[in-house]
């Protein structure tokens, strides 16, 4: 008599996450919620529109320019490029990859107000660590490049800001696999322009 045998799972898969989820966590994190565990239909809105115009002008612009903005003596730009990694469970579309002999530096097109916020750092950060898992090598600082002011802002990617990244990416698994609801953003402000306004009656 042959005896039936079950393969139990000893780990539990990687819920797969989007380095864009990062940046929207900080922001608010009931975008990520409703994204992974309710979703939703959202409306775009027109700063999302004009957001991507803009960056799609920035990419034609950038490919005629120097590197001196970024404090580089030479490298080789690609723009939109897929990275992954198995390991952390993270991906995503970079806006633009600067490779030098020596580094790696990704760069993100922001169409946003003001100096960088800790949400654009995460951001950074998480690319940052999906290419150092890809190419085998430290990837130290990268760019935001502040589309309404043409301005380059070096992001450092210090080892504070690293494990900053990575508890976050743990609090949004582990929010997402125990569907919890999270609290509304603090900053009111942030929800007239939301594309999940619709569904956060609670608040309004
Ligand atoms: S409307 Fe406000 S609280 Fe609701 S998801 Fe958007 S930013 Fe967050």
């Amino acid at each position: 008599m042959s005896m039936r045998t079950t393969t139990i799972p000893t780990e539990v898969p990687v819920i797969p996450l989007r380095v864009n989820d990062l940046k929207q966590y900080v922001y608010c994190p009931r975008v990520v919620f409703y994204q992974y565990v309710m979703p939703v239909e959202k409306k775009a809105t027109y700063k999302m529109e004009h957001g991507k115009i803009a960056e799609a002008r920035i990419d034609e612009l950038e490919k005629r320019r120097k590197l001196q903005r970024y404090h580089l003596d030479q490298g080789r730009r690609r723009f939109h490029v897929w990275v992954q990694s198995e390991r952390l469970g993270l991906s995503g579309k970079l806006d633009m990859l600067i490779e030098t002999d020596e580094a790696l530096y990704p760069v993100d097109f922001k169409f946003t107000e003001g100096p960088p916020h800790r949400n654009h750092a995460h951001q950074i950060c998480g690319y940052g660590l999906i290419l150092e898992d890809m190419h085998g090598r430290p990837v130290e600082r990268g760019f935001i490049y502040l589309i309404p002011q043409n301005k380059v802002a070096e992001i450092p990617i210090t080892g504070a800001l690293r494990q900053e990244t990575l508890d976050m990416i743990e609090a949004i698994r582990a929010m997402i696999q125990r569907e919890m609801f999270p609290d509304p953003t603090p900053y009111r402000n942030r929800c007239e322009d939301c594309e999940y306004r619709n569904y956060c009656r609670d608040i309004f």
